[in-house]
């Protein structure tokens, strides 16, 4: 890193960095206070520091679910990223529903479970490995846009399919998904519904109730919590086996100590993503239209879905743009030279040279794919952020 440089984080869908109320929320918990009290006790010990801290996990758990529409917080469980929230979801529900089966004497059952082709990787890879194991697998291709058609699903759907997981908002390009209709076509044919609607919490309205899923799955450091803590709404009718064993933990359906002070940090981010969540995702709407508008400017640059201005179809915060001629690592290279943090929308992260899935999934030419750039915006990212980071690009690819 130079000293010249200013720098200006534009991936705030990978991650962000920590709000105030967060670090705020998290202190006490990371030192020993005054006269020796230590808040940050195991909030499973008998004696008062961590009876005070199952309290604060309690109250912590409260606001989050409250952030979410719940109305009963015992249906929320801790976990240490939506990555396992993800995989706990499909391999307990699958594996509770197939007992449930076995129970009542359907020896044979093999459950179906359907997805979609642009789910992250930690629904895919748990789905795929459900699939090796005696489970049928069904994955729903999105349209041009990144959108799931209700009539996909509906035809899609089996009388042993028990699961249904489509995410609520897509991480790379934005797309929202009906959820309302999808899950009300799942719960007609007699399925569960869960969805990772890690990218939509905190940044568009999202309420579980209303929306009627059956398990959710959120991440703390996408919206301005701490990494290393997440956490998984299960309904109270939702079916579950647990699948992290051990000291039976949040009430045995996630057993490890709890991160106390991630939780309350959570929780804290949680609130104050919502507080200014109307404003936020109004301001970040005009952010990404100023963006897609300026992007017009540069010949070999072309948005890689079509994002109407004030569209609500899509997340406020993700833009991805395709350059022409150009690989997505050399752009991000070249930009990162310049100050500026972006995403590629070939699979960097794990160094395959294969596109993304999601671009092609939605149908991208692997040319386009291979020059994809996502920029996502966040709670500091102003508009002369978007014009220096224009004329970046502009200077990167000529
Ligand atoms: N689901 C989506 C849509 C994501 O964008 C991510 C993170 O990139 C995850 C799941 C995984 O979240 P975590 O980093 O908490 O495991």
């Amino acid at each position: 890193m130079s000293e010249d440089i200013h720098y200006t984080y534009l991936d705030w869908a990978a991650t962000t960095p920590l709000c105030a109320e967060a670090k705020e929320a998290m202190e006490p918990y990371l030192v020993v206070g005054e006269q020796g009290l230590v808040k940050g006790a195991n909030a499973n010990s008998l004696h008062s520091y961590g009876r005070n801290a199952f309290l604060a996990l309690e109250e912590a758990r409260k606001l989050l679910a409250k952030s979410l529409g719940l109305k009963r917080e015992d249906e929320l469980i801790f976990t240490s990223s939506a990555t396992e929230s993800n995989n706990s979801a499909l391999f307990g529900i699958v594996s509770a529903c197939k007992k449930q089966a076995t129970q009542a004497g359907k020896r044979d059952f093999v459950p179906h479970i359907i997805t979609t082709e642009i789910e992250h990787d930690s629904v895919l890879a748990a789905a795929r490995a459900l699939g090796a194991k005696a489970c049928e697998l069904s994955f729903l291709k999105p349209d041009r846009q990144g959108f799931i058609e209700a009539r996909l699903l509906a035809a899609a759907l089996r009388e042993n399919t028990v699961l249904v997981s489509i995410q609520s908002a897509n991480n790379e390009i934005g797309s929202i998904q009906p959820l309302e209709q999808l899950v009300a076509i799942a719960h007609d044919a007699g399925a569960y519904f869960h969805t990772d609607a890690v990218q939509a919490f905190g940044k568009v309205n999202l309420n579980l109730k209303e929306l009627g899923v059956d398990a959710a799955s959120i991440s703390a450091h996408k919206i301005g919590g701490p990494k290393g803590i997440g956490a998984l709404y299960l309904k109270n009718t939702t079916p579950f086996t647990p699948y992290m064993l051990g000291g039976g933990q949040e009430t045995n359906r996630r057993s490890g100590t709890q991160n106390v002070c991630g939780a309350a940090a959570f929780a804290a981010a949680a609130s104050a993503s919502l507080a200014s969540l109307d404003t936020e995702q109004l301001r970040l709407r005009k952010l990404r239209d100023y963006l897609y508008e300026r992007c017009l400017g540069i010949e070999a640059v072309s948005p890689v879905v079509s994002v109407e201005p004030g569209s609500q179809d899509f997340l406020p915060h993700i833009v991805n743009l395709s350059v022409q001629g150009f690989e997505s690592e050399t752009l991000i290279l070249r930009l990162d030279m310049r100050g500026f943090a972006v995403s590629g929308g070939s699979a960097c992260s794990t160094n395959s040279l294969e596109p993304s899935h999601v671009l092609s999934a939605i149908g991208l030419s692997r040319d386009a794919a291979y020059g994809s750039v996502r920029i996502s915006m966040g709670k500091s990212t102003q508009e002369k952020d978007i014009d220096a980071f224009i004329e970046a690009l502009a200077e990167s690819i000529y």
